[in-house]
């Protein structure tokens, strides 16, 4: 505008001297031209600087010349300090030369076009930012690039929160570990990878052994920190490249790819169980927990990742039948036994309905007099399919699905018409002593008023009964069972620990309940006559629960041997195959009726 202006003044100027008439309106026009032009700038400027993004204008050698007030802001420096200088100028070296190599694309891009990138700096107070940049090149007159105008967004609160999704939707939060849906879509990348170098990969499942005690004990939060360290633990053992992640409560697996041998892949497993058998402190108490872990393997990475967790499962779940704290390989016999269980599972929950269970009953000899006047009672199931199944099968499967509570109901009804059949055919003190299981004390669905309502309604006193529970569940009892427990004892039931194994320190923890009968363990019995220090370990035992005004029974006793050492070191009952197999209650009665 102001060329076109001079181009008329030149020509003027060209013609020779002009009269000042002349001059005027060419003068006024040019004030006019300059005032519309200032005003021009300042609307501009006006424009520029309402916009809250941040404009700024750089020359084509990479030179600030001018910004808005958004620009100045943010970037902390005013626009007369910016112009003249370049990025490097004004940000640290990774920002400059990232937004750089941003203007370097844009300045490629043709007329009309834009370009868009993202780039993660830090704010005034170092906090991480990103800002989302739009360039757009300038062309002077002749088309030529004189620079670029960027336009930018600070989308830092975006992009966190999107990230935070990202982690909530593929991370555990109290582990941090990948959750069960990421590890799937991580573990089918590995299996793909495995598949093309043709190399085994490995997947290790850990199962937590009493971790729902810990977290019945302690409370949930203390659970939640201990499942953080627990994490850290597995992470320490593995290597950076094997994916650790948290599978569901009280499972955890790893993925180790690469070739390793099988004695490798058992090392890391075993290194794992021992890491987590160390103690953990958790609020300033010390905690014990075990692992159990299954090995499942993908020799040429064919398996879908589905099917491998599900064999490593199940190979955890076998290390943790056969005992806890150990690790197990996946094989096919053991996947058929698990769809054995998972029949048997199923089949449990009608079997009381069917009448498939049968209470056998096996004798309890008082040692000074000989004679039988109690009995345990046993469980067996008679299946339609698979004959007779011995509780060591069914009762683990029957906690499992919850099905112990309708199954221990019913055992405890049975027994005691029994019992009362048993009292009326001339037997007028017998008792039996039935097991008696953790869920059912966990579940409301049993309850001490209802037992004895079954009883008063045979005319039978609650003393006729006896509750068989293990050592563990007494000195866990006071925990989540003790209350249970206490009614039980106020309500007249006879009390028993079933299985005694430990030492005497156990013995005087046991002390503050109100307890009947001790059963001192197979394990123990099976080996007194063998072991000079098991006897008097057994002595010390009978002595000291005497001293507490407590019964003993030995089970398991096979032996003439065992019976005689029992009996000298002051035992009241015995029962074992030496005396009686666990009997129907025809063949009890039979025998009871011979014995007098
Ligand atoms: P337990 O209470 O320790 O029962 C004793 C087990 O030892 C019985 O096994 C019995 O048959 C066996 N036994 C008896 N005498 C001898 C012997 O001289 N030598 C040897 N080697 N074993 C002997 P069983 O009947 O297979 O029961 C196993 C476990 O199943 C029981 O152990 C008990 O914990 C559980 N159980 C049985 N019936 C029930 C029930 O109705 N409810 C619950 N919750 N558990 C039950
Ligand atoms: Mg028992």
């Amino acid at each position: 505008m102001h060329q076109l202006l001079l181009n008329q003044l030149q020509q003027h100027l060209d013609r020779g001297p002009v009269p000042a008439a002349e001059w005027q309106p060419l003068l006024d026009d040019l004030d006019r031209r300059n005032r519309q032009a200032d005003s021009n700038q300042r609307l501009l400027r006006g424009v520029l600087d309402a916009v809250p993004e941040l404009i700024s204008i750089k020359s084509a050698a990479g030179v600030y010349i001018g910004c808005n007030k958004a620009f100045e802001r943010h970037m902390g420096v005013s626009e007369s300090e910016l112009i003249g200088k370049t990025d490097h100028d004004i940000s640290d070296a990774a920002v400059a030369n990232a937004v750089q190599a941003n203007d370097e694309e844009a300045r490629y891009a043709g007329a009309g076009e834009q370009h868009c990138s993202e780039v993660w700096g830090a704010d005034a107070q170092g906090s991480p930012q990103c800002v989302e940049t739009l360039r757009t090149p300038y062309f002077g007159a002749n088309g030529e690039q004189l620079g670029l105008v960027a336009v930018g967004r600070d989308v830092t609160e975006r992009k966190l929160s999107s990230q935070t999704a990202q982690r909530d939707a593929n991370f555990d939060t109290f582990t941090e570990l990948p959750n069960r849906r990421y590890f799937i879509e991580r573990l089918s990348h590995e299996l793909k990878l495995a598949q093309r170098a043709k190399l085994p990969l490995a997947l290790l499942s850990i199962g937590l052994d009493r971790f729902r005690d810990v977290g019945e004990t302690l409370g949930s939060a203390a659970a939640d920190v201990l499942l953080a360290q627990l994490a850290r633990r597995v992470l320490d053992v593995v290597r950076e490249t094997d994916m650790a992640a948290r599978l569901g409560p009280e499972e955890f697996a790893v993925v180790i790819p690469g070739l390793r041998e099988v004695p490798d892949i058992e090392r890391i497993a075993q290194n794992i169980i021992r890491r987590l058998a160390e103690p953990f402190i958790v609020g300033g108490a010390a905690v014990q927990i075990s692992a159990s872990v299954g090995i499942a393997l993908s020799l040429a990475g064919l398996e879908e990742p589905v099917a491998l967790i599900h064999n490593a499962n199940q190979a955890m779940f076998f290390a943790k039948s056969s005992g806890r704290d150990r690790f197990c390989h996946f094989t096919f016999a053991l996947q058929e036994a698990a769809i054995r269980r998972s029949r048997l599972k199923r089949d449990l929950r009608r079997a009381v309905d069917v009448r498939q269970f049968e209470v056998y009953y096996q004798p309890i000899i008082d040692l000074r007099t000989g004679l039988i006047n109690r009995a345990e009672a046993l469980l067996r199931w008679n299946h339609d399919g698979r004959g007779q199944i011995m509780p060591i099968e069914f009762i683990p499967l029957a906690e499992d699905n919850g099905a112990i509570i309708d199954i221990g109901d019913w055992v405890f009804r049975e027994v005691a018409q029994q019992v009362r059949q048993l009292r009326q055919a001339g037997h007028p003190d017998f008792r039996v002593s039935i097991n008696t299981s953790t869920t059912q004390l966990r579940s409301s669905n049993t309850t001490p008023a209802d037992w004895l309502d079954v009883l008063g309604k045979l005319g039978l006193p609650s003393d006729s009964i006896m509750l068989e529970l293990t050592e563990a569940v007494w000195l866990k009892s006071s925990e989540y069972a003790g209350p249970k427990l206490k009614g039980f004892r106020e309500a007249g039931f006879q009390m028993a620990i079933d299985n005694f194994s430990m030492t005497d320190a156990s013995l005087e923890t046991l002390r503050r309940f109100d307890i009947d009968h001790l059963k001192i363990g197979y394990a123990l019995v099976s080996a007194l006559v063998l072991d000079a220090s098991d006897k008097a370990l057994c002595q010390a035992i009978i002595a000291k629960a005497h001293k507490l005004d407590l019964k003993v029974v030995a089970e398991g006793v096979e032996t003439e041997g065992q019976r005689a050492l029992l009996a000298e070191a002051g035992c009241d009952f015995a029962q074992g195959f030496l005396f009686s197999r666990p009997l129907p209650i025809a063949a009890l009665s039979r025998l009871l009726r011979e014995r007098g």
